[in-house]
């Protein structure tokens, strides 16, 4: 048997293991995502040699929410460089809730790119002449590390839109203090469009495998990103990535990880793997149940704990 083979087996193994696991709701803060079917389940794994290893419904497409919050963050660090965005937003891990209305005390800038507030103050980062520039620029980004067009799920969007009344007043807040710039709404709308791009477990695998490959996306051979950004965003990840379960995956699971409300969440083993699962019911903090258990198991069968000190 080779390895491959062993791996693919695995992701069989742990699909059918956690397929029966009922806990948890999907979340239903917007109709369209309280309508998915919570059976959904899928499990991908993309090396950084560019194998792809899927199980599940890998082609089912769901919107990607907080997820896209590691990737703009990488393009606003292209676009504004290290020193400018850590005046912006901090990259320290809140302890609060992601849609918490806190600000950092001190600086007045919020604590971190991966809560709502921290990604709405690097959305307005990016660059472009008109709002049509900057979705563009986004668009382009995740079709860089994706390989492939990606496109807005629009009700999901004006549904953000519409409901996002507590987006809204983060924005303002921080508009107050000077942490974003006119338009606000620009910014925000920017912020709903990146939440509502359409996705499938394997693009975001391949997405996870792209970070682990250094920026560059291992089907396509295409640079999604500088690579001196990587580690920031592996790093944010790492602390913040995973609501506030991070200490605790940080711990337990032990590689860099984002998580989304629609029931995605990726994971990079750097110089190894991109990780994507997708499984819509989530547990209290806010992350997939089945991809929880999924990634705990993946970790202790093939050691991906990144402090792990096999034979050393
Ligand atoms: N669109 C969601 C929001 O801004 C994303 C939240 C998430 O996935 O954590 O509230």
């Amino acid at each position: 048997m080779t390895d491959g083979d062993r791996l693919s087996q695995l992701l069989h193994t742990l699909h059918q293991r956690y397929q029966s696991l009922r806990e948890g709701q999907v979340a239903d803060y917007i109709p369209e995502l309280s309508k998915v079917d919570p059976d959904l389940f899928s499990i991908c794994i993309v090396t950084t040699q560019g194998e792809i290893y899927s199980v599940g419904d890998h082609d089912h497409l769901f919107t990607v929410q907080s997820i896209s919050k590691v990737f703009s963050y990488g393009l606003a660090l292209e676009d504004h460089g290290r020193d400018y965005v850590l005046t912006r937003v901090g990259v320290e891990p809140t302890g609060e809730d992601f849609n918490s209305i806190v600000l950092d005390e001190a600086s007045k800038r919020p604590y971190n790119p991966m809560v709502n507030a921290g990604a709405i103050a690097t959305t307005s980062l990016i660059k472009g002449k008109t709002p049509v520039d900057r979705l563009n620029r986004l668009l382009e980004m995740f079709n860089r590390y994706i390989g492939h067009d990606v496109f807005i799920d629009v009700s999901v969007f004006l549904s953000e839109r519409m409901t996002g009344h507590r987006n809204r007043a983060m924005a303002h807040l921080m508009r107050n203090f000077g942490m974003i710039d006119d338009p606000i709404e620009e910014s925000l709308d920017l912020y709903f469009q990146q939440c509502s791009v359409l996705v499938n477990c394997q693009d975001l695998a391949i997405m996870a495998a792209t970070l682990a490959n250094r920026g560059i996306n291992p089907i396509t051979q295409e640079r999604a990103i500088d690579r001196r950004y990587v580690r920031d965003l592996l790093s944010v990840m790492y602390t913040c990535g995973m609501y506030n379960f991070a200490g605790e995956w940080a711990y337990t699971v032990g590689f860099p990880a984002k998580s989304g409300v629609s029931g995605g969440i990726i994971g990079v083993v750097p110089n190894q793997m991109g990780i994507g699962i997708f499984s819509p019911p989530l547990d209290v903090r806010g992350n997939s149940v089945r991809g929880v258990q999924v990634c705990e198991a993946l970790s202790q069968d093939l050691n991906l704990h990144v402090f792990d000190c096999q034979g050393c």
